[in-house]
């Protein structure tokens, strides 16, 4: 059997069937291998198995049920079953935080362990390394793996995962890049074959530097919007607006557009759980990360900011009603992982606000949600915009304006035409932009 390109269909394994799990298995499959997905959560593997993925990530259901349907994607609870065979196992479980904020690798070590149990005796076959993990574990999974089966060669690869929630299909299919950080000449090479359809740069490095890569990245993407965030709040106490700031720094070359939107800051899955374990890193190496640091401060001021510019204009929060537009960390997913959205919604009710969401997909237990994002807005004091859904952006606001009880909007993700919204008669607040509209009389 080939694949989509004639090179060899190899047999595949991935343990964890999380985002990128599903995303790595579905699009394997895709590029014409076959595949055998473990996932131990037995009620989402049941569900994956009748072809239900358990998140709104656009491309990966139909693509998902299409492999499950033409028999070139499995789905399995134990190892034991869908390891057999395979070339290579791509390691794909979560690496949440621990308490002190360095990477909880217990998952790791588990399917490692599971691993180990269930190769058959001499099996060859890769482990590729996709979860996010400290700079050392490749090497230490090596050497636990040798120590717990001498028998099987098993080369282990630092194979680093990039793609964004809410296109994650798009991400994997066509990567900026492909990271293979190998000791084992022959093990990168066979990863770097079946990559080789999408036609991307492979960077061939050593594992600890690709595991460091990883979180540089993301500390970097941070970053970028944490900085941003600090030019806001001077855009906004000296009466310019970021927006045409950024336009600006955005057009140089040495900076480009991306990651420069100022707002409640950055969240997610991956960004505040990598940053953490990257400052626990440094500190226990001793090396001193005040940059690392101070990405994390300026990024946990965000919500109080927001309060904080809500009430300098709406009054005090206490008893009000707030219309939540938003659950989701960002646009396109429905993952409320670390989101800035729900802290401010927490926020909001600390501050005695009467909570009412809105949000197209992602769900949470604390607030009022609705669907619509007009009767989220009804007998509301204030709007908030904390998720840049775009569809906010072409609702009728006179309609909006209408249902309110008073005619504020606060764009705590800068996503809307705020003309658009002043024109309507609604006064328009954004981060680090000057206030459009008249304020009402600040009541209470
Ligand atoms: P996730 O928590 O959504 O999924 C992990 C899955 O692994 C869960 O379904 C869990 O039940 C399963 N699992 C855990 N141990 C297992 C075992 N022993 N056998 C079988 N299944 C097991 O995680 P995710 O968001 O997919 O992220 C996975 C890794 O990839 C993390 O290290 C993350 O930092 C990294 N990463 C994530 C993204 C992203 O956008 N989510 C992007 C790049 C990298």
């Amino acid at each position: 059997m080939s694949t989509r390109d004639g090179a060899m269909a190899r047999r595949l394994a991935v343990i964890g069937a999380g985002y990128v799990g599903l995303t790595v298995a579905a699009c394997f499959a895709h590029l014409g291998h076959r595949v055998s997905c473990i996932e131990c959560d037995e009620a989402k593997a049941r569900a994956l198995a009748a072809g239900r993925v358990p998140m709104a990530e656009p491309e990966l259901q139909p693509l998902w049920r299409r492999h499950l349907e033409d028999g070139t994607l499995t789905v399995h609870c134990e190892a034991a079953e869908g390891l057999p065979g395979a070339e290579v196992v791509f390691l794909c479980v979560g690496t949440p935080s621990s308490p002190d904020g360095a990477a909880d690798l217990g998952q790791v070590w588990r399917a490692a362990a599971e691993l180990a149990r269930a190769m058959p005796r001499g099996a060859r076959a890769v482990l590729a390394v996709k979860s996010t993990v400290p700079p050392g574990t490749t090497h230490h999974l090596s050497v636990m793996m040798r120590g717990l089966r001498p028998d099987l060669h098993l080369p282990v690869v630092a194979n680093p995962e990039f793609l964004r929630e809410g296109r994650a299909v798009q991400d994997f299919l066509s990567p900026p890049r492909i990271v293979l950080g190998a000791d084992d000449e022959e093990a990168a090479r066979t990863l770097a074959e079946l990559y080789r359809p999408l036609d991307a740069p492979v960077v061939h490095c050593r594992p600890i530097s690709a595991e460091l890569a990883k979180y540089a990245c993301n500390a970097f993407l941070a970053a970028r919007v944490s900085f941003v965030n600090e030019i806001a709040e001077l855009a906004e106490t000296l009466g310019a607006d970021i927006g045409e700031v950024t336009a600006v720094m955005g057009l140089d070359p040495r900076i480009g557009p991306a990651y420069l939107e100022a707002g409640l800051g950055w969240g997610g899955s991956c960004l505040p759980k990598d940053l953490r374990a990257l400052i626990a890193l440094a500190r226990g190496l001793g090396v001193p990360s005040p940059v690392l640091e101070g990405i994390a401060q300026t990024n946990a001021r965000q919500v109080a900011r927001t309060v904080a510019r809500l009430a300098s204009v709406a009054g005090p929060l206490e008893g009000k009603r707030v219309a939540l537009w938003g659950l989701a960390f960002k646009p396109g997913c429905d993952d409320t992982r670390d989101s800035p959205a729900l802290a401010l919604g927490r926020a909001l009710q600390e501050a005695g606000a009467e909570v009412t969401a809105y949000d197209p997909v992602a769900s949470c237990t604390e607030f009022a949600i609705h669907r619509d994002p007009y009767r989220a807005a009804e007998a509301a004091d204030a709007a908030v915009v904390a998720t840049g859904w775009p569809e906010l952006r072409s609702l009728d606001w006179a309609r909006v304006r209408s249902l309110m009880k008073r005619p504020l909007v606060l764009d705590a993700r800068n996503a809307l035409d705020g003309e658009a919204v002043r024109a309507a008669g609604l006064v328009y607040m954004a981060l680090g932009r000057p206030l459009v509209g008249e304020p009402a009389p600040v009541e209470g």
